[in-house]
């Protein structure tokens, strides 16, 4: 069998293991079905363990399906199957109870119960009629009817009424297989419909995953901050072409609002002082941190000016500010100015953050403006430096900003 059965010590482990490597053993800070979202979700499409078990898992039945003999245990699975349901192969389209998989063997415990799981969204497609087995199966399932005998009795009832060239269509002209086959079976999810023979484990997994992602909780509160945000956007212009790894984790925290300001810290230890460490002269909230600090007024006005030279009209730079700062600008990648402007004010987040964390772990001030150049040029001339011509016609190419000299140096036009 592919993957062999994982205890449940080892997946805790495995789980602590990715978490603590996370968040550097500090603790969960953000929601890790949250975590397990795509990028464009708001997460870091990190693996679900116990999801990609079940996946695993239903491959095993998906083999079974496609009748590969090669395989040993399918014999002791179709003893099992038949064990539970008592019809055969048929047992795979009854809904049995966890508890009926009783003193099996883990292994095959595992495969039953993740299809057991899977059941209520696949349906099957069986030519001719169905045994009356499956028939009282599902009717159970529906009307929690008991008795046997009544429910196979209307069956024959309805079959009796139905007009005999119908029978006929459906005894004989459907695509009648061979008696040992197994009907066609369909996992339906949200209108699309994928047969169980040659959907991947991949494919399953991404079927799954879907009900589990937890939508990040920070959504909530930006829509309440900012009333005309389109909360999903933000995180569709997360991947900056070239953008450095320290940049994009600020960018990543800051969307979650997982940001300590000493307000967040105040109320996890009260010994710790609520005032901004930089201007002294408010609380440290996250809307004070980023964006109503008196010492980032002359930073922002520098800002507003350095895209404003790059084709950034000044309309929206002056009504939405506070988003715009935040969030960035959601328009399509292609294009350079938006490039420009995300890879810039991904920097000055980063600088804000930095001059920050100055203040409040060393008590120094730095010059924010300085600072921020500091690390832009810091950062393209790392990247033209090993990412060669290419990447430096990447930056020069569709912006005034940065230019190449003669001696082919870098030029900035702050
Ligand atoms: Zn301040």
């Amino acid at each position: 069998m592919s993957v062999i059965e994982m205890p449940e010590w080892v997946m805790n482990e495995l789980n602590k293991i990715v978490h603590d490597f996370i968040w550097e053993g500090k603790g969960v800070k953000i929601a890790q079905k949250t975590l397990v979202a795509r990028k464009q979700e708001g997460g870091l499409k990190l693996i679900d363990l116990e999801t990609k078990k079940l996946a695993i898992r239903i491959k095993t039945v998906k083999k079974y399906m496609e009748g590969r003999w090669e395989f040993g245990w399918r014999e002791f699975l179709k003893k099992y199957i038949d064990d539970v349901g008592r019809m055969g192969e048929y047992g795979w389209y009854m809904g049995f109870k966890q508890s009926m998989t009783v003193g099996m063997p883990d292994i095959y415990r595992e495969v039953m119960e993740a299809w057991r799981q899977v059941k209520d969204i696949i349906y099957e497609v069986i030519p001719g009629f169905l045994r009356n087995n499956c028939i009282y199966d599902s009717v159970c399932e529906l009307d929690g009817m008991e008795s046997r005998v009544k429910v196979n009795n209307i069956y024959e009832r309805i079959k009796a009424s139905l007009p005999s060239k119908w029978v006929n269509v459906i005894e004989k002209s459907c695509v009648k297989k061979k008696q040992q086959d197994l009907p066609e079976m369909y996992i339906m999810k949200d209108g699309e419909k994928y047969n169980i023979k040659s959907i991947s484990v991949k494919k399953v997994y991404d079927l799954f995953i879907m009900d589990q992602i937890k939508v990040p909780a920070s959504e909530k509160v930006w829509s309440r901050v900012f009333e005309d945000l389109d909360v999903k956007k933000i995180w569709s212009n997360m991947d900056i072409k070239y953008n450095t790894i320290e940049c994009e984790n600020n960018d990543f925290l800051i969307r979650h609002n997982r940001i300590y300001t000493n307000v967040v810290l105040n109320k996890i230890n009260n010994n710790n002082n609520v005032m901004c460490d930089v201007c002294n002269t408010d609380h440290e909230t996250f809307l004070h941190y980023f964006l109503e600090c008196n010492e980032l007024k002359d930073f922002f006005v520098f800002l507003k000016s350095l895209l404003k030279k790059n084709c950034f009209d000044d309309v929206n730079l002056k009504e939405r500010w506070r988003k715009i700062f935040l969030f960035g600008v959601f328009q399509k990648k292609t294009a350079i100015d938006f490039w420009f402007i995300n890879y810039v004010l991904s920097h000055a987040r980063l600088a804000v953050v930095l001059r920050r964390n100055y203040a409040h772990f060393e008590g120094r001030k730095v010059k924010i403006k300085d600072f921020f150049k500091a690390i832009m040029t810091r950062d393209i001339e790392m990247c033209c430096k090993y990412g060669g011509d290419d990447v430096k016609d990447f930056f020069v190419t569709g912006n005034k900003f940065i230019k190449e000299g003669e001696r082919k140096e870098v030029l900035y036009n702050w």
